[in-house]
């Protein structure tokens, strides 16, 4: 699953956990982005990759990745995909793990040649966009549709909250939200990048 992770929330978490129930994988990677090219203003690499990685250590079968962190330049998930197919070998199955705001938009994804035959992706329910809408089609064949229990949070939404001086509690890890405190993250609104 990739993401800007700023940060890690309950509607990550709840996709990853479902899909490795419903999909029978093995693993849930997260892989925070390091340049989001659709995005102009997030918060730094570092605390994203730590904030993720304190809510994959809430289960035994996540895990967090620093591939999209330490290589230069924009990030692309098919570079991503095409990296973890030569590191785990020619056997093992991919999945990419997409809410449904973000199938909706594949459309805008760039240098996705070759994605689709290493790569099946599983679009999640996000409440506001419709699942229902996304079937397999010539670009992408291997899409799934995975319902969950809706989840209306945003990483948007937890910014402004803790702007507000609202609680953030059970909407992201303890351990998360301790680290935002003690990081004073989103108190300010982002640098843009
Ligand atoms: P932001 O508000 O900053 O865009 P976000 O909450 O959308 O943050 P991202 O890091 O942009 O989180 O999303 C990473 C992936 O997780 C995307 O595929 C997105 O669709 C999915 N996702 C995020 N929030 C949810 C949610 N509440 N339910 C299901 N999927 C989600
Ligand atoms: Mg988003």
């Amino acid at each position: 699953m990739g993401g800007t992770f700023d940060p890690i929330h309950i509607g990550h978490l709840v996709a990853a956990s479902e899909a490795l129930n419903v999909f029978r994988l093995d693993r849930v990677l997260f892989v925070p982005t390091g340049q989001p090219w659709q995005k102009t203003s997030y918060s730094d690499a570092e605390d994203r990759f730590m904030m993720a990685s304190l809510g994959a250590a809430t289960h035994r079968a996540f895990a967090v990745s620093r591939i999209e962190l330490d290589r230069k330049g924009p990030t692309f998930t098919a570079d991503t995909m095409r990296t973890l197919k030569e590191f785990h070998g020619p056997n093992i199955s991919l999945f990419f793990i997409l809410g449904a705001d973000a199938a909706l938009r594949l459309g805008t994804w760039r240098k996705v040649e070759g994605l689709a035959d290493s790569t099946e992706l599983i679009a999640v329910t996000r409440p506001g966009f419709a699942l229902g809408q996304i079937e397999p089609n010539d670009t992408w064949p291997r899409i799934h549709t995975m319902e969950m229990p809706g989840i209306e949070v945003s990483a948007t939404d937890v910014r402004m909250r803790v702007r507000a001086g609202k609680p953030i509690d059970y909407l992201v890890p303890a351990a998360v939200v301790s680290y935002i405190q003690e990081r004073g993250l989103y108190v300010e609104p982002a640098e843009a990048a």
